[in-house]
Order: C-alpha cells, then sequence, then structure tokens
C-alpha cells in the first residue's frame, strides 16, 4: 500500500512553466518580474498595503522584529507552543522572549495569559496562527494598542485563514508568512513579511538587501542582511497564488472528510474545532489523545501508524522543554498536556478520501488500544 506523507506540495499550475521562464531569460537570481509579481499578489492575498519577500519565514521573523526596532533589553512575548523560529527571531535581535500558556480550543496563545505577562519592558507580541487556526487577536491587538506594544502576527501556518472576516496577517502591525514546502502556499523555500505602515515597508526593504541606501548604491548605513527571494522562488509563488483558492479548498474538503470519519470516536478529540468567529485554513488538521493519554502512548500511536504506512507528527514539543529556553512546565499547564496528547495528521492537497478513510481507520484502532 502506497506510503501517506504528512505534507507535500500541490504544484499542478503554472510552477514548470514560469520556472523555465527564469532559465530561458536567465532572471534566476533576485531580480525579475516575479519578485514584483509575487509581492504584489501577495499584498492583495492578505489585504495589505506591502509585501517584503524573503528567502524563507524565519529571516521574515527577523527584518520583522529589527524593522520594529525590537533588541537588546526588550521583552517579546510569544507563544510556547509554536515552532522554534518564533522563539529563535527573538534571540537574535537579543531581546528577551517571554513565553504565554496555550488556549485549550485554539492551541494559540492565551490572551489571558498575554495581558498577565506584560510589563513596561514589553516591545512586541507574536501571536502564531498555529496550524492554520488563527488566533483571537482582539484582545491581543486591543491591549498592545493601549501601550504602545507592537504587533507581529507569525501567519506561516495561516495563509488564507480568517478572523472575523479579515486576513490573518492584516490583523496586527506587521506580519510573516513563510513559504516552505509543506506550508499552504509554497516556494519551496520562502518567505514575506506583510504591513500597511508605509515607513516599516522602506526599513524592511532598506535591511533585506544589505542595508544598501535606496538614493544612493553601493552605501551602506546600516548593517543590513541578504534576505533576497530568487526570481524562480518567486515564479513558485506566483503560480501557487494563481490558484491559491483551489489550494485552500482542497485543504477544507480533507479537513471535512476527517471531521466524518473520526465523528463518534471516543478515544480522539479533535482540536482545534473551528471557533465561529475563525475560518480556518487546515494548514495541519490535528487531533489530542483522550485526557490523561502520556506521550509515551502518543508516541507508540504514531509508531503503530507509522508501520501502517501513515506519516503523522507530535504536536510541536513547547518551547519551556527545550534546553535553550527552558522554564517550569507547571507554569504552562495547557500546553504541556495539548503536546503530549497531539497528533498532526497527514494534511495537503493530494489526499483523497480513500486516503483519509485509512488514517481515521488506522488512527481509531490503535487509539482504542489505548483504552
Ligand atoms: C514554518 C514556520 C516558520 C519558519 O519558516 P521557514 O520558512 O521554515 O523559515 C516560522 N514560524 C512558524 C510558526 C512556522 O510554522
Amino acid at each position: 500500500m502506497k506510503r501517506i506523507p504528512v505534507a507535500a506540495p500541490v504544484l499542478t499550475g503554472n510552477e514548470k512553466a514560469y520556472v523555465m521562464e527564469c532559465l530561458d531569460t536567465t532572471w534566476i537570481s533576485s531580480a525579475g518580474r516575479f519578485i514584483t509579481e509575487f509581492e504584489q499578489g501577495f499584498a492583495r492575498f492578505t489585504g495589505t498595503r506591502h509585501a517584503v519577500a524573503t528567502n524563507n519565514g524565519t529571516t521574515a521573523l527577523h527584518l520583522a522584529l529589527v524593522a520594529l526596532g525590537v533588541g537588546p533589553g526588550d521583552e517579546v512575548i510569544v507563544p510556547t507552543l509554536t515552532y522554534v523560529a518564533s522563539t529563535n527571531a527573538i534571540r537574535y535581535v537579543g531581546a528577551t522572549p517571554v513565553l504565554v500558556d496555550a488556549d485549550p480550543r485554539t492551541l494559540n496563545l492565551s490572551p489571558e495569559d498575554v495581558l498577565a505577562k506584560i510589563t513596561p519592558r514589553t516591545k512586541a507580541v507574536i501571536p502564531v496562527h498555529l496550524y492554520g487556526h488563527p488566533c483571537d487577536m482582539d484582545p491581543i491587538v486591543e491591549a498592545c494598542r493601549a501601550r504602545g506594544i507592537s504587533v507581529l502576527e507569525d501567519a506561516a501556518e495561516s495563509h488564507g485563514a480568517l478572523y472575523k472576516g479579515r486576513p490573518t496577517g492584516s490583523l496586527g502591525d506587521v506580519a510573516t508568512f513563510s513559504f516552505f514546502g509543506n506550508k499552504i502556499v509554497t516556494t519551496g523555500e520562502g518567505g514575506m513579511v506583510v504591513t500597511d505602515d508605509d515607513a516599516l515597508e522602506k526599513v524592511l526593504r532598506l535591511y533585506r538587501g544589505q542595508g544598501m541606501d535606496p538614493e544612493r548604491r553601493y552605501w551602506f548605513p546600516v548593517v543590513g542582511f541578504n534576505y533576497r527571494m530568487t526570481n524562480i522562488a518567486a515564479a513558485i509563488g506566483c503560480a501557487q497564488l494563481e490558484h491559491v483558492d483551489e489550494l485552500l479548498a482542497a485543504r477544507r474538503q480533507v479537513a471535512r472528510w476527517y471531521a466524518e470519519h473520526l465523528a463518534g470516536s471516543e478515544d480522539l478529540v479533535v482540536q482545534p474545532v473551528q471557533e465561529e468567529w475563525a475560518h480556518h485554513a487546515y494548514w495541519i488538521y490535528n487531533v489530542l489523545l483522550a485526557p490523561g493519554a502520556t506521550a509515551g502512548q502518543r508516541d507508540a500511536v504514531m509508531a503503530a501508524m507509522d508501520a501502517d504506512g501513515i506519516e503523522t507528527r507530535p504536536v510541536f514539543y513547547p518551547m519551556h522543554v527545550m534546553p535553550v529556553y527552558t522554564a517550569d512546565s507547571a507554569l504552562f499547564p495547557v500546553a504541556t498536556d495539548l503536546a503530549q496528547r497531539g497528533i498532526n495528521l497527514p494534511t495537503h492537497g493530494l489526499l483523497t478520501e480513500e486516503d483519509v478513510a485509512r488514517v481515521c481507520e488506522r488512527l481509531v484502532h490503535h487509539a482504542k488500544q489505548l483504552s
């Protein structure tokens, strides 16, 4: 039986034709028509004024923090339950990550814990729209606006997700996306920073391109970076945007199949369930083993799935258990619990209903062995 991977890019549009155009015209580096078109198209897609392409989602985060002026002595609030890049970027600028616990319904950062952890040194908050489900942004944005704190959305996993009808990436002061091969929209490796702020856009472009003065070539007033995207990557991105509605619809279809085929299972909890104010983009369809399950049991279920030819992933290990960010687990009870019971199921646009049915049949079977 064929192996079912957890993720797979869908490159069925003009991806190949546009990449070939780069090769045929020799525009393979970081200038060319696709860069501008991808930036403009992505700004439209997210409903923002400016989009600045980068070479990955991690450099996009770093660039955004630099542009916001975050540095040593500043605190940045970030969920403990996230991918490591969100937290590492804070360290890159010499600031201090302040971890917050998760919300048990959405798996995203808890707005209550964000409010509890704001101090006079808080310079920014990074809500991460985990697995494609938007964060509850209103309480966070409101608290930050009142105190002059910047909101940087890490939207690496939430292309096309909506919060109260508005796209993720348009909800804070600045937002970053990733186009890694397993993300909802891909360019192989790639990233984007989006913002409505004209001044911030200029700073982003300055630092992305080695700090070169836009008015004076080879003049460098600041220490910048080379975080440019290639025209080849942007070519793939342009093609992805042409069929992004299809890419998003395919994931929602997969999610509907999962909901149907998992209905009635008592040993599994689907989490997050889409909140009524949310439009979930389903980067990952996630389930939890029943309350009380241990990480060892979760790992056993994943190993059994693997033996059945089905790839799964554990929910991210929270940052507070990483040697470089270590903190007392008792301070993050929700994230600790979600991380030990959570399993990421295969979620991508090439799955058939038959694949999803097979994943569910095996998963329900293995989860039952635990009870
Ligand atoms: C993928 C991801 C990133 C980093 O993106 P890369 O393109 O892999 O550098 C950052 N944050 C989150 C939440 C991610 O999932």
